[in-house]
């Protein structure tokens, strides 16, 4: 056998009553804010948690992010902010992309959240709570400088620009905007957003400036302005196929062996019997399938799971809650000793398993089930 850890890493716990063991290496995750925090200077490094930081566990990772010296956090919807709040210092800023929803304005003063405005309607939102409360309120602008999503058109970045009390009561913390096509480092759109970006930042009140997620930062520090907002990479996503991937894999992936059997020349595997044996072959039924996120799709493609250095083809289609792969090279008396195999792992990343779905890294990771038994590792105290 290989020298690759096995499954579990952490043998006190053998769940045998989840289909599959899900491992998030929190230590990775801190590596990787600190790696991305260096590589981006003077620049402050937030962290992006929405999606239940990616679906690996906000109430785990924001504080351990937050060990590692982030202090300024993002989520996308105000009931994320409320629960992540109960997670963090109160000293932590949480931004709220997708800003206040009419009359939610309350809830976010309540709850110390801090609104993205992404709106000429939210700004007047924003000004009117602020008038209530009788003081200033920060907040955060996002300027739509291309990508046509969220944010403030040119129009009206103008319209603020001649009527400055349109902002009163808006203590403007940020000034943001987004990228569309950073994950390709030569598409010319990237120059021209963080050039709108200044352009439309100078027309509106001064404040610190941001425009990179991931792979904005990896653009150069042209692109980091004054705070950078990386999810992906800290959850170890490649930020671009241009580079080697520079950030540590978080998460392992382990599926359960539920059976095993033999089949011979000419039998069919899985709904629609798409696959067939060409000769005699020895298979096993894992308890993992689309419903813990595991794309149907992931079957074509060159879908595998490993087992140290054995390569174990998906067979056929992926079930709803199960998965059939071929154990034919791996020995008998080793396979008599597993009872899990990696389907994400040291062999295949989320980004290899994204590739063979045809889809992203962020799907996959996001996609992650709620039935697998999940544990967090740490070396931390
Ligand atoms: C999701 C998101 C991010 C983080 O993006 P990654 O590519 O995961 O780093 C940053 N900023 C905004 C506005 C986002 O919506």
């Amino acid at each position: 056998m290989s020298d690759l850890p096995s499954f579990p890493h952490d043998t006190g716990w053998a769940a045998p009553g989840a289909g599959a063991m899900l491992e998030i290496d929190l230590d990775a995750i801190a590596a990787n804010y600190r790696l991305l925090n260096a590589r981006t200077g003077n620049s402050l490094c937030a962290a992006v948690v929405k999606a239940d930081a990616y679906g690996l566990g906000a109430h785990r990772v924001a504080p351990v992010l937050e060990q590692a010296g982030a202090n300024t956090f993002f989520v996308a919807h105000l009931e994320e902010g409320i629960r992540l709040r109960q997670h963090v210092a109160p000293t932590a800023r949480i931004f709220v992309l997708h800003g206040p929803m009419p009359g939610t304005q309350a809830e976010f003063t309540r709850h110390d959240l801090l609104p993205v405005l992404n709106s000429m309607e939210q700004v007047a939102g924003w000004r009117a709570h602020a008038g209530q409360m009788g003081n200033p309120l920060p907040a955060a602008l996002q300027v739509d400088t291309g990508m046509s999503r969220f944010g403030l058109s040119d129009g009206d970045v103008t319209a603020l620009a001649a009527s400055p009390d349109l902002l009163d009561g808006i203590d403007t913390q940020l000034v943001m905007s987004h990228l569309a096509c950073a994950d390709t480092p030569a598409n010319p759109a990237n120059a021209m957003q963080r050039d709108r970006l200044r352009a439309m930042a100078a027309r509106l009140p001064a404040a610190p400036l941001a425009l990179s997620a991931s792979s904005g930062i990896f653009l150069g520090p042209d692109y980091h302005f004054d705070l950078v907002r990386p999810g992906a990479a800290l959850y170890g996503l490649a930020p671009n196929d241009d580079a080697p991937n520079p950030l540590r894999p978080t998460v392992r992936l382990g599926a359960r062996i539920v059976q095993r059997r033999t089949i011979n020349a000419g039998d069919g595997v899985g709904y629609g019997l798409t696959w067939r044996a060409t000769g005699p072959r020895r298979i096993a039924t894992l308890g993992i399938g689309y419903a813990d996120g595991f794309l149907r799709r992931g079957a074509d493609g060159g879908g595998c799971a490993w087992l140290g250095d054995y390569r174990l083809p998906i067979l056929g289609r992926i079930s709803m809650d199960s998965t059939t792969i071929d154990v034919t090279g791996v020995p008998e008396g080793v396979l008599a000793q597993t009872t899990h195999v990696d389907m994400i792992g040291p062999r295949r990343s989320v980004d290899d398993v994204a590739r063979s779905a045809g889809t992203i890294g962020y799907e996959v990771l996001t996609a992650l089930g709620s039935r697998f038994h999940r544990a967090y590792l740490t070396q931390a105290a």
